[in-house]
């Protein structure tokens, strides 16, 4: 625990109030820009978003959309096919079942098409502000590199993290985690020679010889 606590402090000092990086407006927004992020870029997904929005402007809208002009506008997301299929099952879930609401509980929102734990817990954080940690790529290689989890898979990572970090600081972490993942600790060249948790990793003390 003490180590995540010097952790977060640094990540702290250097992101501040770390928000998702999403554009959205609501909770319908919310958890459409999260399901077409997998496996995309924020950047890209913010494009695609800017005109899905203006057709489909409500949850109901996109239920009753059609799936060969849904899959044109999420086309350059990749997964496209699965992604529409996805997006329109899941807003006749939220349609049916929850009166059109996007639901806040987790067990409500891994019942929607599409939706795994990952978006189900960026939707509870982002969306409901509550304590919840998404396991996504960068969240999962950098806690595994820094060896404050040595978790085999995305469930094994987020239990783990959420024994080793406060809960109070939950969503917080994980946007730092993100974002560190995505500027400096990045997937094929991880900048740590100028790297903030130098002295807290275990990857840079296994691969890094002076
Ligand atoms: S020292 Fe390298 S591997 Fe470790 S957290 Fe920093 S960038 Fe990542």
């Amino acid at each position: 625990m003490k180590n995540t606590k010097d952790i977060y402090n640094i990540l702290y000092n250097k992101f501040g109030e770390a928000k998702c990086e999403l554009d959205f407006s609501n909770n319908y927004e919310l958890i459409v820009a999260v399901i077409l992020s997998a496996r995309c870029t924020d950047k890209r997904v913010n494009i695609i978003t800017k005109d899905l929005f203006k057709k489909y402007p409500t949850i109901k809208d996109l239920a009753q959309a059609k799936i060969e002009e849904l899959e044109k506008m999420i086309y350059s997301c990749g997964f496209y096919k699965n992604k529409a299929k996805n997006l329109i099952a899941m807003a006749n879930d939220v349609v049916n079942n929850f009166n059109g609401v996007v639901p806040s509980e987790f067990e409500q929102l891994t019942s929607l098409a599409g939706v795994g734990r990952k978006t189900a817990n960026v939707v509870m954080a982002v969306g409901f502000s509550k304590q919840a940690i998404a396991v996504d790529t960068h969240v999962f290689r950098v806690s595994n590199r820094l060896g404050i989890v040595k978790a085999k898979n995305p469930l094994d990572c987020e239990l783990s993290l959420q024994k080793v970090v406060d809960k109070d600081k939950w969503a917080q972490f994980h946007h730092f985690l993100v974002l560190f993942g995505r500027y400096v600790c990045k997937s094929q060249n991880p900048n740590c020679k100028n790297c903030e948790l130098c002295d807290y990793c275990e990857y840079v003390k296994s691969n890094i010889k002076n």
